[in-house]
């Protein structure tokens, strides 16, 4: 059994889920970083987002199929709409909800069409919204057993939030034709939760994955608050390498290289169709996370013997 909450001893959650990008730029720090360390400085090199981006505006836009983009320059939030209402898949920072339902209208769709609320994890970033969406929709709150304690209990920048609908690995959530699987694949949070779904168009259909984050950011040895993580982690990549993705999406837009697939996507063609893109994001992760635990390893190893 986990315990919870999650351990927030080693980072400020401000870099919660900064992570490598879809080209495998580095854009947070290992997380092995003394419990003591203050927030980091951003690693030089890095054109990833900092934290001050995370809500800047970005116009909201339909992505594919019945997915539309609706969240922020840097938390990605998005919108799938059915014939029955539509699906909020994250509700970014705590300020992120009022210009996410801005964006939603802007597109043409009622917040109060909105059914279900889900969460990638529960992280300030992507579950401080959550609260005043789920006021303003009236939207069931689905989450993992994994996380839902954290959603319900709150924490820093993050209201809490009834839970109205627990998923454990395999569930699913159906709305107009849509059905979206819930994957749980813990270490980053210990329901971390990445949901996969096929979207249609043009007559063609896609496999889409939301993945949720395997970046570290806690500390992996001797974790009281978590101490399953490296074992999650360990069992989460092979899940993550297998699934089926011609679509791969993520909770920042860094993370699956959005900024630069819209500028591809001006210039025609579909840049968000890549088959290869979700193993290569795992296999650079799963490095990131191996360093981070060596690292660890190596400064809990006691000192050599003298000569
Ligand atoms: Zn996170």
């Amino acid at each position: 059994m986990r315990s919870f909450p999650i351990s927030r001893r080693v980072f400020p959650l401000a870099w919660a889920c900064l992570a490598l990008s879809a080209t495998g730029r580095a854009e947070a720090p290992a997380a092995s970083a003394p419990a003591a360390a203050a927030a980091p400085a951003p690693p030089s090199g890095s054109s990833g987002p900092s934290q001050d981006d995370w809500n800047e505006p970005y116009p909201p836009y339909h992505l594919l199929g019945n997915i539309q983009y609706v969240g922020r320059h840097g938390v990605s939030a998005f919108l799938i709409t059915t014939p029955a209402g539509s699906i909020l898949l994250d509700g970014g920072l705590e300020e992120s909800a009022v210009p996410i339902q801005k964006s939603i209208t802007e597109l043409g769709f009622k917040v109060s069409d909105i059914e279900f609320l889900l969460n990638s994890h529960a992280h300030f970033d992507h579950a401080g919204g959550l609260a005043a969406l789920k006021k303003a929709s009236g939207a069931k709150l689905v989450a993992s057993r994994g996380d839902a304690p954290r959603l319900r209990a709150g924490a820093d920048r993050q209201p809490a939030e009834a839970v109205d609908r627990v998923v454990d690995d395999g569930g699913t959530v159906e709305l107009g034709g849509t059905v979206l699987t819930a994957h749980v694949t813990p270490g980053h949070t210990p329901g971390c939760t990445t949901w996969t779904m096929t979207t249609t168009e043009a007559g063609k259909a896609y496999r889409v994955v939301f993945y949720c984050s395997t970046t570290v950011v806690d500390r992996l040895l001797g974790n009281a608050g978590y101490p399953s993580i490296v074992a999650d982690y360990e069992k989460s990549f092979p899940i993550l390498r297998e699934l089926p993705c011609d679509v791969f999406l993520a909770p920042h837009p860094a993370q699956w290289g959005m900024l630069e697939k819209r500028e591809r996507a001006a210039a025609g063609g579909n840049p968000f169709v890549d088959p290869t893109e979700l193993r290569r994001y795992v296999d650079q992760s799963e490095k990131q996370f191996r360093e981070a635990l060596a690292k660890e390893k190596a400064a809990a190893a006691p000192a050599a013997a003298p000569k």
